[in-house]
C-alpha cells in the first residue's frame, strides 16, 4: 500500500502481477487446451459414432447381402442336388424298370419253356397229334375220384390237382361226379375205336369216338366224366345234375367242354372235358365260345397262364 495525494492507494507488488499474470496465462492456456480438448474429443466421438454407425448400417447390409448370397447358394445347391437325386433316381427306376423287364421276359420263356404248347392246341380231322406224342409225365388219378375203382387212370402231374379240387366241390355241393376215363395212348385209342367199330358200325364209331391220333385224350389233360343213374354209361350224362353243375362250374378249375352241341367235329359229347387253364376256361365260359371255335393265335397267348 502506497499513499498518493493523502489517499491510500493499493499497489500491487511486482512479484504479485506477475504471479497473477502468470497464473492468468496459466488458466487461459488450460481452458484454451481444454477447449481444444474438448471440441476435438467431440468431433473425434462423433467421427467414431458416425463411423461406428456407417459401420454397423454397412456391416448389417453385407450380412444381409451375404445371407441373402448363402441362402440362394443353399437354395441352388439343394435344388442341384435334388435334380441330380432326381436323375439318379430316375436312372435307377429306369435300370430297375428294365433289370424287371428283362427278369420278366426271362420269366416268361423260361415259363413258356416249360409248358407243352400241345396241351392248347386244337386238333381236328385235318390237324391232328402225332401218334408218336406222349406227355413227358403221367401220375395215377387218385382211385376215389374214379368211376370204377380198380381201373388205373393217368393224368399229367400238373392237371391232377385242378381235376381233384373240381370232383371235390362237387361232392361237396352233393354231386356224384367221377372219371371214367382219362389219358389214352394212340395205341390204346386205336383199340377203342376198334371197340367202338365192333359194338356200334364203322359210320357210327367215326362219328362217335375221336379219331386215332385226333384225340385230346391223349394229351393226359383230358377226362370223361361220370354220375350215377346211367347204367355206367357215358351217354344220358346231360340229363343227369352232374352235367348241371359240371357246366356251371368246370371253367373254375381250367376244364372245357371240347365237343358241345352242334360242333363241327363229333356228336355232341356233354362228358368229355379238356383242361385248358382256369383263365381260357373262364374266358370261354363268360363269351360263350367254345375252344374248338376260338381262334388259335388267341388261345396261344394263355399258355402261360396254363397252370396259373
Ligand atoms: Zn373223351
Amino acid at each position: 500500500m502506497v499513499a498518493k495525494n493523502g489517499k491510500l492507494v493499493w499497489r500491487m507488488p511486482q512479484y504479485e502481477s506477475f504471479v497473477i499474470g502468470g497464473f492468468t496465462f496459466v488458466i487461459i492456456l488450460v481452458s484454451g487446451i481444454s477447449w481444444y480438448g474438448y471440441t476435438h474429443l467431440t468431433t473425434l466421438s462423433r467421427q467414431v459414432a458416425e463411423l461406428d454407425t456407417k459401420f454397423d448400417t454397412r456391416l448389417a447390409s453385407t450380412t444381409t447381402l451375404l445371407q441373402g448370397n448363402i441362402a440362394e447358394a443353399t437354395t441352388s445347391l439343394g435344388d442341384a442336388l435334388q435334380q441330380e437325386k432326381k436323375n439318379i433316381q430316375e436312372q435307377l427306376g429306369g435300370v430297375k424298370s428294365q433289370v424287371g423287364s428283362i427278369t420278366g421276359t426271362i420269366t416268361d420263356l423260361q415259363k413258356l419253356s416249360k409248358i407243352d404248347p400241345e396241351l392248347l392246341t386244337k386238333y381236328s380231322k385235318v390237324f391232328f397229334l402225332s401218334d408218336t406224342y406222349a406227355p413227358a409225365r403221367l401220375v395215377d388219378i387218385p382211385p376215389a375220384y374214379v368211376y370204377r375203382e380198380t381201373r388205373s387212370l393217368q393224368i399229367i402231374p400238373e392237371v391232377l390237382p385242378y381235376l381233384q379240387r373240381m370232383l371235390d366241390q362237387a361232392k361237396a355241393d352233393g354231386i356224384e361226379l367221377y372219371v371214367d376215363s382219362a389219358y389214352r395212348s394212340f395205341a390204346s385209342q386205336k383199340s377203342l375205336k376198334g371197340q367202338y367199330t365192333v359194338t356200334y358200325g364203322a359210320g357210327t364209331a367215326n362219328q362217335f369216338s375221336a379219331e386215332q391220333g385226333y384225340s385230346e385224350h391223349q394229351l393226359g389233360t383230358t377226362v370223361d366224366l361220370i354220375t350215377t343213374g346211367t347204367g355206367g354209361e357215358l351217354a344220358g350224362f346231360d340229363t343227369k345234375p352232374a352235367y348241371a353243375w359240371v357246366t356251371a362250374n368246370a371253367h373254375r378249375y381250367g376244364f372245357v367242354l371240347s365237343y358241345p352241341k352242334n360242333n363241327g367235329y363229333y356228336i355232341f359229347e356233354p362228358w368229355h372235358w379238356r383242361f385248358v387253364g382256369v383263365k381260357l376256361a373262364t374266358d370261354l365260359h363268360v363269351s360263350n365260345a367254345y375252344f374248338h371255335t376260338f381262334d388259335q393265335r388267341i388261345i396261344d397267348t394263355y399258355l402261360i397262364s396254363l397252370f396259373d
